[in-house]
């Protein structure tokens, strides 16, 4: 297929190809629309459909993580098993964790963080997009968190995978998606995030409770009530410091 020759093209006019494909564009530079019209382009088919999951489908820099100081490469989400429906041992994640790692680990620039609301990753997190959580612990300190994302726009085709790598005290360290905008902070991953916050903020009590005798307890997933007002993003604890 011949390459589209987009460098020309307007940022308006890029972001209508993206959006109208739905891929993530939002808060990009105009190099980085380019290179996502580009891939779009290329791969039609790719576009809102489920990649291949066989054998190593995260690539090793996504999962290369300094902890701690020395450089860590974990292992693949996807080739991992025994994962647990029980979510007592959740890591701790708050919307402020949430946007501590999308503006220090994913580049979100400050505007697109004030205007957190409009993206559609919190709004399919509200919508409740989210299902099938389950956790996976690693090396005691850090967890795995996987879920399944249903689709924005094609709804009946099968759900995302979406995962992400914390700390027990919540800090994000790594996350990734099947579709075709993964970069780490796509909707999906972005509406995981604020999902995951949601659940921890809601149960903050009785996970509180039960993490000192965690094992004959179960807390597994639980859909906010309609009525329940969703989580406000500046929600804030201790952790998050605002930097000036
Ligand atoms: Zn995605």
């Amino acid at each position: 297929m011949e390459s589209i020759a987009c460098e020309k093209w307007t940022v308006s006019l890029l972001k209508q190809y993206l959006r109208d494909r739905a891929v993530p564009h939002s808060g990009y530079c105009k190099e980085k629309l380019v290179k996502l019209v580009k891939n779009s382009h290329e791969n039609p088919s790719l576009v809102d459909q489920v990649e291949p999951t066989d054998g190593e489908s995260v690539s090793e820099s996504r999962r290369t993580i300094t902890v701690n100081g020395d450089v860590v490469v974990f292992p693949d989400p996807h080739l991992l098993t025994g994962w647990d429906d029980n979510l007592t041992k959740i890591p701790s994640i708050t919307s402020a964790c949430c946007l501590i790692y999308l503006m220090n680990k994913k580049g979100w620039p400050a505007k697109r963080l004030e205007n957190f609301e409009n993206e559609r990753g919190y709004q399919l997190c509200n919508d409740n997009h989210i299902n099938t959580v389950q956790i996976k612990p690693h090396d005691g300190n850090m967890s795995y968190i996987r879920a399944k994302c249903i689709r924005q726009t094609a709804q009946k085709e099968s759900p995302y995978c979406v995962w992400l790598l914390a700390t027990n005290r919540g800090n994000i360290e790594a996350s990734g998606c099947q579709c075709i905008g993964d970069d780490g902070s796509c909707k999906h991953v972005v509406a995981l995030m604020y999902a995951v916050a949601n659940f921890v903020h809601r149960n903050e009590v009785s996970l509180s409770i039960q993490r000192p005798t965690p094992t004959d307890l179960l807390c597994t997933w639980d859909k906010p009530h309609k009525s329940s007002e969703p989580l406000r993003i500046y929600h804030t604890d201790g952790r998050f410091v605002h930097s000036t």
